[in-house]
């Protein structure tokens, strides 16, 4: 069995060995040091300044895209979204939700984000972009530096949901006057679900999030924020996770992050590559190296993924919404090789022709 997903993802050999262990009390020094050391990491691999602070929740993705919402955002905002497919709208929703007024930039299917989008946003007022910077459901990877100068020009806080991003394409908070990154465990850490980490910008945290008062007890940053500086949260922690972090950042720091990342991008490329031979097309916008989405000219998506995953082992992602029958994406990182594209190319060739061949 082998999973081409993009979280859960397949995971490394060191990491399930984690995950079988006790798990330890977590209101000690050692468990303070640790986490402080995979802060220490975490921040470096993402280049966080060093009077940025994190945020480790307990709660998926989506809990901390909220969390940001709710701890940097107020009604007096005026917030663009891209809403380049389903995690972009969440965003959109989340807005709406807490009553934070919102435009935003909506993307047809295989449409490219471009500058010509943001323009007529340009001194309207903006006070926050919000952007999946590689939104997984699509695989397109947006223009950091198109979007970092939009937020320049605007003075605008720059929010970033990185989570199929960070640790799988460059990423750089620093460079880019990113204030806010979203991340999430089973994604480019490629450990268990449950962790998520926010990381503040010290702008966004002087001028929001120490004064932001969230109608809300476990979503509270500045908690958060004072329990993390002896290396604690507020809340039991899912403690496990933490460890496979722990243990997931000493692993990239081991290659180095340059090499991590070229070693991800190595294996999509070998991907995309081969798939050539496939009747599937790719989409024409930048791709992120997390996913390849392909795209079926006759609807047999969901019967190529039945196929691959009940008679070969082999799991890819689905898409969900209006194209689920054309769109199936495949995931490049975490313990997959190109060996596993071999094998997986291979098994897409007979699994295509099935199902060709009941859709005749
Ligand atoms: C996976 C993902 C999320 C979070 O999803 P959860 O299911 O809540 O963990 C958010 N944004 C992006 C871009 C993602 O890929």
């Amino acid at each position: 069995m082998h999973l081409f997903t993009v979280g859960p993802v397949e995971m490394r050999k060191e990491i399930k060995e984690i995950g079988g262990q006790q798990i330890p009390y977590f209101r000690t020094r050692e468990f303070s040091d640790l986490m402080l050391e995979s802060d220490r990491l975490l921040k470096k691999f993402m280049n966080a300044g060093s009077d940025f602070e994190s945020v480790y929740l307990t709660a998926s993705g989506t809990g901390a895209m909220e969390a940001a919402v709710m701890n940097c955002l107020n009604p007096k905002d005026k917030v663009l979204v891209i809403e380049g497919g389903t995690f972009g709208h969440r965003f959109a929703q989340l807005c709406a939700i807490h009553d934070i007024p919102y435009n935003s930039i909506q993307l047809s299917a295989e449409e490219r984000l471009t500058p010509n989008h943001l323009k007529k946003f340009d001194n309207q007022g903006i006070s926050a972009l919000l952007v999946n910077i590689n939104e997984t459901s699509t695989g397109q990877l947006y223009d950091v530096r198109m979007l970092s100068d939009f937020c320049k020009r605007n003075k605008a806080f720059f929010i970033v949901d990185a989570i199929s991003s960070f640790l799988i394409d460059s990423y750089n908070m620093s460079e880019n006057n990113i204030d806010v990154t979203i991340i999430s465990s089973q994604k480019g850490l490629c450990i268990a679900p449950g962790l998520s980490v926010i990381v503040l910008s010290n702008r966004i945290l002087k001028e929001r999030v120490e004064h932001s008062n969230p109608k809300n007890l476990y979503f509270n940053f500045n908690d958060y924020i004072t329990n993390f500086k002896r290396g604690q949260t507020p809340y039991t922690p899912c403690v496990g996770t933490c460890l496979e972090m722990y243990k997931a950042l000493q692993l990239v720091d081991a290659v180095g992050l340059q090499q991590f990342i070229k070693g991800i991008a190595s294996v999509a490329e070998d991907f995309r590559n081969q798939v050539k031979a496939l009747p599937v097309r790719l989409p024409e916008f930048p791709l992120g190296n997390a996913v390849t989405p392909i795209i079926f000219d006759k609807p047999i998506a969901k019967q190529v993924f039945k196929i691959l995953k009940d008679k070969y082992g082999l799991t890819v992602n689905p898409t969900g919404g209006s194209r689920e029958d054309y769109v199936l994406r495949i995931a490049h990182i975490g313990n997959t090789t190109k060996e596993d594209n071999n094998l997986l190319i291979e098994k897409m060739v007979l699994a295509i022709a099935e199902a060709e061949k009941c859709n005749d």
